[in-house]
């Protein structure tokens, strides 16, 4: 008795029902797989029915594989043999070989979005019709968490495409709406919503050829296929090469993805999907996709889902905020806000700068329309929800304020104790600082219960990650509203508990920090960037510098000396960056000059005089000994936080390194590296490195205690 695809018969046509009673979603699980089976063989063995059409009765057509299945599994999956692993990843190719070859036409009806085994269901099947409905995609999105689509979905589409058309959608995930899926021949016919089983199911009477063209003697791929066909033979040797400069290696998917474009279509079709599937199952050996689809898929969903709100209170609706401070930050926040349906107050010294905000806002909202990612009614009516200020009294009735004025406590101070004085007993007040504890922040107003920190990044309206920062008094309700709020925005909230730079500032400041520090010690600066690169940063720690501004560096830490008085103790960094900046006035690229030149007309360039105040040491350090020290301060800082309290769960803290400040994808951010790695080599490491550049080096408590009882941080 089938659980999740219904088998009716209607006439001589079976029609099979994605229908998932259990899910809101259609996925592929054990059920499914058993379902699909079963299906099949009825089909076979059913005198009188003439073939199938595949339909769903979810919103989603087919969503893929269940990842969280996936991630509950790791462990029984990472204790198995090699060989048996393959077979088990092998079940879905087996089945999808079995429909194609059933000797019966099969047709799909593709009534909502298909992403990964969702698509490939389809691609296995002998005809394609997808519904005209605004908003489906269609797409086989596996490489961007580490995978590869191990359904035949390499094989099947550089058959129908040739290799070279079939690569965006493989080796980037690109994905198509149906018209677009229709051009470039993946599907066969748009068709109305309403018609498609009907047409679907004409064509299967019409008496159709069900023999794939690969299955046929005289099959010839389009295009070419392998090393000594000229058409493709160069295509081969240079995506190889642009793949690996795109990855440093850090990415196995896109490899093994090239190598199943590569061997595959040299074999059998039996043959190649066995191959592909045998690069999925080193994939999965491999670590690095465990990593990714943790952090990219499930923890983010996790965050998403807000599996940190308080649950004992209500949702909060937002109909109106204010946001204070017009400039980069407090802009981009107000569009956001008035995007996502909210009426904002842009307020700043005078209407002039608030008018300039807004003006900016209009310039970027322009710039999506013109590049059609942003239809013009709703660029206008989101324009429209936002209205500059100078008049704290404009700020009556909102429900929640930003304040992104100067990162200067004085000026934060007088702000915040304005907003206090009008604000309502129940609305949130926020602060977008990126350095200063929000305990001390929240002590300017009268209601500390009610003041968070909400910690957006540049450029507001593409960066996806908010860092929401608890104050020592910040209530459970303010924490519901502020992840609400964000909720609202479509962005994805990590939860942290205060300290001088929060979780996300402060991991990437250890990070710039030690790069900079290397310039000191006569490390070629060149070497720090590129290494940087290949470690999967996305940009060097000196670059990064030049765009924050140097002056910026040294202003903060002035700020933390004041606070701090005899407890401050200077990053190695900062005489590099006083020597720079205050010595020599190069704040970075907004002053023409920082660690770079920037010449006009040409492409920025490492300044040559870096070497003359900081002669380079002669020998180099090896490009291993500079990856690992970067990557190493980055784990021990996050490690540092977790064992203060500033993080409570990994997941915040590889989500908000990844998607906050681009720690590399691929090790799923610093706790699931960790893990990965294994505490005790990481302890190691430490200790070596602690003994050749001191004690910032130094193994947390944490990590020690981890690496002597064998814990990890998951699982
Ligand atoms: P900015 O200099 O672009 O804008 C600050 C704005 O505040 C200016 O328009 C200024 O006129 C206005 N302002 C100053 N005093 C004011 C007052 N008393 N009342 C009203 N408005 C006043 O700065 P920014 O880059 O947008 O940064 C703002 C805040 O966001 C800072 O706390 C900063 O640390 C934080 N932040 C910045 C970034 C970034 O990448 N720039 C990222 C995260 C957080």
């Amino acid at each position: 008795m089938n659980q999740v695809i219904r088998y009716e018969l209607e006439g001589d046509v079976a029609l099979w029902v994605l229908d998932n009673p259990h899910k809101s979603t259609n996925t592929i699980d054990q059920a499914f797989l058993d379902d699909l089976e079963a299906c099949i063989t009825r089909l076979q063995s059913e005198e009188g029915t003439r073939g199938a059409v595949i339909t769903s009765a979810k919103a989603l057509f087919l969503a893929g594989a269940d990842l969280n299945d996936l991630e509950r599994n790791d462990e029984a999956m990472r204790k198995l043999p090699p060989a048996e692993m393959f077979e088990k990843m092998f079940t879905l190719s087996r089945l999808l070989r079995k429909l194609e070859t059933c000797g019966k036409p099969v047709a799909c009806a593709i009534n909502g979005t298909a992403m990964g085994g969702g698509l490939e269901i389809a691609l296995a099947c002998h005809q394609r019709f997808v519904a005209d409905i605004p908003g489906l995609q269609l797409g086989l999105p596996e490489v961007q968490i580490g995978l590869l689509p191990a359904g035949g979905g390499t094989q099947r589409l550089s058959r129908m495409l040739g290799i070279q058309a079939a690569m965006p959608y493989l080796l980037e995930g690109k994905s198509l709406d149906p018209q677009a899926a229709l051009a470039a021949r993946i599907v066969d016919a748009v068709v109305p919503q309403g018609e498609i089983v009907e047409r679907a199911k004409q064509w299967v009477r019409s008496g159709p050829d069900c023999v794939k063209p690969w299955d046929k003697k005289d099959f010839r791929m389009p295009g070419g296929a392998g090393p000594m066909d000229p058409r493709v033979a160069g295509l081969l040797v240079v995506s190889n090469s642009l793949v690996h400069e795109k990855t440093a290696d850090n990415l196995p998917a896109p490899q093994a993805i090239l190598s199943c474009l590569y061997e595959g279509p040299l074999l059998p079709m039996d043959l190649a999907l066995r191959l592909e599937c045998k690069y999925m199952t080193r994939l999965l050996i491999d670590g690095t996709t465990r990593n990714m689809v943790r952090t990219l898929f499930i923890n983010k969903s996790k965050c998403e889902k807000l599996y940190r709100r308080p649950v004992d209170v209500s949702v909060t609706q937002f109909t109106k905020i204010a946001v204070i401070g017009s400039g980069l930050m407090g802009a981009g926040i107000a569009q956001v806000a008035a995007r996502a349906g909210i009426e904002v107050v842009l307020m700043d010294v005078d209407l002039a700068a608030a008018e300039r905000g807004k003006a900016g806002v209009a310039k970027r909202l322009n710039d999506s329309v013109t590049k059609g990612r942003l239809p013009a009614d709703k660029a206008e009516s989101t324009l429209a929800r936002i209205t500059p200020s100078n008049d704290y009294a404009a700020l009556r009735g909102a429900e929640l304020v930003v304040e992104a004025v100067f990162e200067d406590r004085g000026i934060k101070s007088t702000v915040i104790a304005a907003a206090d004085e009008i604000l309502g007993p129940n609305a949130v007040l926020a602060s977008n600082t990126s350095t200063l504890p929000i305990t001390g922040l929240a002590s300017y107003s009268k209601r500390a219960k009610n003041f968070i920190g909400l910690h957006f990044f540049s450029p507001v309206d593409r960066m996806p990650l908010v860092e929401i920062i608890r104050g020592k008094k910040t209530s459970d309700v303010t924490l519901a509203r502020a992840l609400d709020f964000v909720q609202r925005l479509r962005k994805t909230p990590i939860v942290v508990n205060d300290s001088r730079g929060f979780f996300t500032s402060r991991f990437f400041g250890s990070y710039v920090n030690e790069g900079i520090a290397m310039v000191g010690e006569g490390v070629a600066p060149a070497l720090i960037e590129n290494t940087a690169r290949m470690l999967g940063m996305p940009v060097g720690p000196l670059a990064v510098q030049d765009e924050v501004g140097l002056d910026l560096a040294v202003s903060v830490t002035r700020q933390t000396k004041a606070d701090l008085g005899d407890a401050w103790q200077p990053g190695t960094s900062y005489p590099i960056v006083e020597k720079l900046s205050v010595g020599l006035g190069r704040h970075g690229r907004k002053s023409g000059g920082g660690f770079y030149d920037y010449p006009q007309g040409s492409k920025k360039r490492l300044w040559s005089g870096l070497t003359d105040i900081w002669p380079a040491s002669d020998p180099q350090p090896a490009v291993s000994e500079v990856r690992r020290r970067m990557l190493c301060i980055q784990l021990i800082e996050a490690i540092k936080c977790m064992q203060e309290g500033v993080l409570e769960y990994a997941a915040d803290g590889d989500v908000g390194a990844v998607f906050g400040v681009g720690f590399p994808a691929y090790t799923g951010g610093p706790f699931s590296y960790v893990d990965h790695l294994g505490a005790a080599r990481v302890l190691r490491e430490c200790n070596e490195l602690a003994k050749r550049y001191g004690e910032r080096f130094k193994a947390p408590r944490l990590l020690r205690e981890m690496a002597r009882e064998g814990k990890r941080f998951y699982g």
